[in-house]
């Protein structure tokens, strides 16, 4: 990210008089990344335009299922400036709203229905492109999120096309799930909601995957929230990887979810959740896991985090040379495997 000094802000205007717009930083996503982003330039006097895709700001939040609540207090889920103005753990839509008053509440320049097709690189800067126009700009700060592509398991493909299959990213809630049995892959924070979810609307649940650990408190009670200032002060300094417990701990990590932060192991057994280990086949149509079919009628796909990261379409945004090619697929993910 570039800073705001008259000569980049020429450098970025001179070799692109065709160009729609020059900028001096342009934004590419509307999400709290990319709303920080936003503050701090505004702050340090930086011309910038912010570019989002969705119709509506929020909506990345909005797109998520109806049940979700966050796992953070406003104090540590606030963007700078002005803290969520809720009291407890903010709800999917309150989240969502939150990051639509932030962007008016600043006035910041933010452009919506701009989905960004291409970024390429030149040498005084670079060249950002949607649809409609073109930006000429000396930076530019990609912040398109985590959460956009659906990572399916090769195995779905094999699955009887009478089963309702879903990825998380089109869960919104159990309206959606066929009457019977449903299986829900993927056993982290938000496998374990859904999966909730199911059996409180009467579903004969399964869970398949590894258990991921769970903190040892209930976040949704008052005496856990005391000591949260301190765990948060763990996270931020001890928990990373500039230390030798926080590099142990990545290594614990890998290969499987985030600890389980709200639900627990408890609250799966009383609502008689059937947890089962990785799904390894498909035989006849149905999952296989522990050696046994499931003859479910929904499949629920819930890999932790629900979706690819975007890191790869941002390598293909912005390669070096000024030109855009789709790189290869990733090689699809061993079954069951969680990222
Ligand atoms: C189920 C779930 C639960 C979560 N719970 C929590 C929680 O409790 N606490 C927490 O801190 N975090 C939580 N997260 C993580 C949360 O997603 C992030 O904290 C936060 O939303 C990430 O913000 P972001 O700006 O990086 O991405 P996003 O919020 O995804 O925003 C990306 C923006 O980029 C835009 N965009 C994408 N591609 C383009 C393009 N090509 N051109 C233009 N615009 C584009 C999108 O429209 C979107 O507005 C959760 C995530 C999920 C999936």
């Amino acid at each position: 990210m570039g800073g705001p000094t008259e000569a980049r802000r020429s450098r970025a205007r001179l070799p692109f008089a065709s160009m729609d717009e020059t900028m001096d930083t342009v934004v590419i996503g509307a999400g709290p990344a990319g709303l920080v982003a936003a503050y701090h330039l505004q702050r340090a006097g930086v011309p910038f335009v912010v570019l989002d895709a969705s119709g509506r700001l929020g909506d990345s939040w909005r797109a998520r299922y109806d049940g979700l609540r966050l796992f953070s207090l406003p104090r540590y889920a606030s963007l700078p400036g002005w803290r969520i103005p809720v009291r407890g753990f903010p709800t999917r839509d309150e989240m969502a709203d939150y990051v639509e008053a932030y962007a008016a509440r600043f006035d910041f320049p933010v452009r919506s229905g701009m989905r960004v097709r291409r970024v390429g690189r030149v040498d005084a800067g670079f060249i950002v492109e949607t649809d409609t126009d073109s930006y000429a700009c000396a930076s530019v700060v990609v912040a398109t999120g985590m959460h956009t592509r659906p990572v399916v398991p090769a195995l779905a493909r094999d699955l009887d096309p009478g089963l309702t299959q879903l990825h998380s990213l089109e869960y919104r809630n159990t309206g959606q799930l066929a009457p019977g049995g449903v299986l829900v892959v993927g056993a982290a924070n938000s496998g374990t909601d859904v999966a909730l979810e199911s059996a409180a609307a009467g579903h004969p649940t399964w869970l398949a995957g590894r258990h991921p650990g769970q903190l040892p408190v209930n976040i949704d009670r008052r005496s856990a929230q005391v000591l949260t200032p301190a765990f948060m002060f763990l996270h931020r300094h001890v928990m990373t990887l500039d230390t030798p417990i926080g590099r142990r701990m990545a290594r614990q990590l890998r290969g499987h979810g985030v600890n389980l932060i709200r639900n627990k192991l408890a609250d799966l057994d009383a609502a008689g959740i059937v947890r089962i280990g990785r799904i390894t086949d498909v035989r006849d149509g149905h999952p296989v896991a522990d050696a046994v079919r499931c003859h479910v009628s929904s499949l629920l796909v819930v890999p932790d985090g629900p979706s690819r990261s975007s890191c790869g379409r941002r390598r293909r945004l912005c390669r070096g040379d000024g030109t855009s090619s789709p790189r290869g697929r990733p090689p699809p993910r061993s079954p069951g495997r969680r990222r």
